[in-house]
């Protein structure tokens, strides 16, 4: 079996990361590795699972706590199975995971009762885990709304046994290994003394039921893993790094729990045009140096169809004019922003000799008195500082 990386290596957090710190971790890495931004990597999408992976289990406060205490054997059933309990499978090493679970019940707040997962009721009902999955829009699709088609994958309720995981006609038992509370006691000896620590029950796995004849179709696991298509209606108005929530999407629920939700982490493309500032959009226009000289009216693209503006006779490099209500529309679709159009101005190239000559009759038909407001003051200042 491969070696696996460390959950908290592969997110960069630290293990006493917050639900906090570990979204947004997990959404810096998933948005790195994101396939859409990186077309035809192979290392990019191994780490896009590796990433999703690690946050599905320490999103989630069960599996982050088994993971914290067993390693991957604590979460993925199929990782170092079959040894006596080495959650790392390595032989021999064994020991080590004894120790830890020692320092764990000394340091660990153990004595008094784990909060949590370890005392929790077994049948109690679970919500459903969150999925989440990652879209790239482009701008225009983020700035107008658009309806996208995502693919969930996510466990079900299973039809047949309706979520039992018994075979159809019969019905689990209770555990006769820890009488149905998923937990076993067991003592062992240290060099501080006789340690009583309480473990999940391995005949049960931690249920407290015992299925004699599972369902066929879900191994009697109760759920099976679907993919399902849904169509989802991104909001106008919509910017990069928000997520939308899809409620009840997500995992089905244990134990009559409710299902988690499907979270919809949104990317936008850069574009090469708009720039996006909130709800503003700052777009550059260039305008020719006669245009700028002359005035002139200039087409000016918006995020909701060409503009018709006029330039004012004598417009400098970088006047920046406003188009109100031409930006984004409000995510509560009241309203828009507005777009801040800023003027470059293109000086012209490769003059023939002809242009180059009339250029400079017209130069020099020109005073700095009379047409040139800054060169005017610029030297004035100039003359104050020499003084
Ligand atoms: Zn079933
Ligand atoms: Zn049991």
């Amino acid at each position: 079996m491969a070696e696996k990386r460390d959950y908290y290596e592969v997110l960069g957090v630290a293990k006493t990361a917050s639900d906090d710190e570990l979204k947004k971790a997990y959404r810096k890495k998933a948005k790195k590795y994101h396939p859409d931004l990186n077309p035809g990597n192979k290392e990019a999408e191994v780490k896009f699972k590796e990433v999703n992976e690690a946050y599905e289990v320490l999103s989630d406060k069960q599996k982050r706590q088994r993971y914290d205490q067993f390693g991957h054997a604590g979460v993925d059933p199929s990782y170092g199975a079959g040894g006596g309990g080495g959650a790392y499978g390595g032989a021999g090493f064994g020991g080590f995971d004894d120790l830890g679970d020692i320092f764990e019940t000394f340091f660990g707040g153990g004595f008094g009762g784990r909060s949590g997962g370890r005392r929790q009721n077994p049948n109690a009902p679970r919500r459903g885990a969150d999925n989440h999955v990652n879209i790239v829009l482009d701008f225009f699709e983020a700035a107008k709304g658009c309806k996208k088609t995502i693919t969930i994958e996510k466990l079900e309720t299973c039809d047949e046994c309706g979520g039992t995981g018994a075979a159809k006609g019969t019905s689990p038992k209770t555990c006769p290994d820890c009488g149905g509370t998923g937990q076993v006691t067991t003592n062992q000896r240290t060099p501080f003394g006789v340690i009583q620590s309480q473990r999940p029950c391995s005949r049960c796995g931690g249920t407290g039921k015992i299925v004699d004849t599972p369902c066929k179709k879900c191994g009697g696991g109760g759920r099976v893993s679907a993919t399902k298509k849904v169509d989802v209606n991104i909001p106008a108005g919509i910017d990069d790094d928000q997520t939308i929530a899809l409620r009840g999407y997500g995992d089905a629920g244990v134990n009559g729990g409710p299902s988690g939700d499907v979270i919809v982490i949104v990317s936008v493309r850069p574009d090469p045009l708009f720039e996006r500032r909130g709800f503003d959009v700052w777009v550059e226009v260039p305008i020719t140096y006669y245009t700028a000289v002359m005035g002139g009216e200039v087409t000016v693209p918006t995020v909701h169809g060409k503009v018709k503006y006029e330039v004012p006779e004598g417009t400098q490099p970088g006047t920046t004019f406003r188009l109100r209500g031409k930006g984004i529309p409000y995510l509560n679709g009241r309203g828009k922003g507005d777009e801040y159009v800023k003027v470059s101005i293109e000086v012209p190239k490769k003059l023939n000799k002809d242009q180059k000559k009339e250029l400079e009759e017209f130069e020099q038909s020109l005073s700095i008195e009379q047409n040139y407001e800054k060169q005017k003051g610029f030297f004035e200042r100039l003359k104050d500082l020499w003084k």
